[in-house]
């Protein structure tokens, strides 16, 4: 694992080199935005303790394998926790991978394990949940959502853009890291979403895969042509 504090509120934890999850500071502990691979849970939680605080949520952005792989471990652990997830991703979590009527009806990509760990919470567009403004950004899943923490700017983007050489479209990734695309869902919707984040003028953003981008805006815009 390799810890980047980013600053003192924010660390990025990135595991076998790809995978990321973040410690979020709040007033009363850390919120952690996904569980990233599994077997990983001692890890998180020492870091946690470490940046001198303790895991009070843990917020989803979708039920891939990468981003809830140590949820069940987490949640073992810590007792007491609020899980959360969006209302619409809720069922991927446990495996129930069915399209609603109104969604485009091409199979879900990607691993789906399920977790045996129920959300506390099932989260709304446009609620607040701590310190982070929750964005429906459906495309790369058909739950996936995204959080801006608007104290400092930062959006936590999920799988819905990638940050491996440099920032892309999880639709348009750089070549030699095409894993996010070949995962994902809906590519029309997964380009809306990424437009409609652009909208929230987001001052840095935090991937689920790659690098902290710094100058956000100017980057989704770059990479939205
Ligand atoms: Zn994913």
């Amino acid at each position: 694992m390799k810890l980047i504090c980013i600053h003192k509120d924010l660390a990025q934890l990135t595991f076998l080199g790809i995978s990321n999850c973040y410690l979020v500071r709040e007033r009363d502990g850390f919120t952690l935005v996904d569980c990233t691979i599994s077997g990983q849970a001692e890890n998180i939680i020492q870091a946690a303790r470490e940046l001198g605080g303790s895991i009070r949520r843990i917020l989803l952005t979708h039920a891939h394998v990468d981003h809830i792989g140590s949820l069940d471990q987490l949640h073992a652990l810590l007792g007491t926790v609020d899980v959360a997830i969006s209302q619409r991703e809720a069922p991927f979590l446990h495996r129930d991978l069915s399209l609603h009527p109104n969604e485009p009806q091409q199979k879900v990509k990607g691993g789906f394990p399920g977790a045996k760990t129920h959300p506390t919470h099932t989260l709304t567009e446009g609620e607040l949940f701590g310190s982070l403004r929750c964005i429906a950004t459906p495309g790369h899943t058909p739950g996936h959502f995204s959080f801006l923490d608007e104290r400092d700017g930062t959006l936590f983007a999920g799988d819905a853009l990638t940050s491996i050489g440099g920032l892309h479209r999880v639709t348009a990734p750089a070549w030699y890291f095409p894993f996010p695309k070949m995962a994902t869902w809906d590519f029309a919707l997964a380009d809306a979403s990424a437009r409609h984040l652009l909208g929230y003028k987001p001052k840095s953003i935090a991937t689920g895969h790659g690098r902290f981008i710094t100058n956000g805006t100017e980057e989704l815009s770059r990479i939205l042509g």
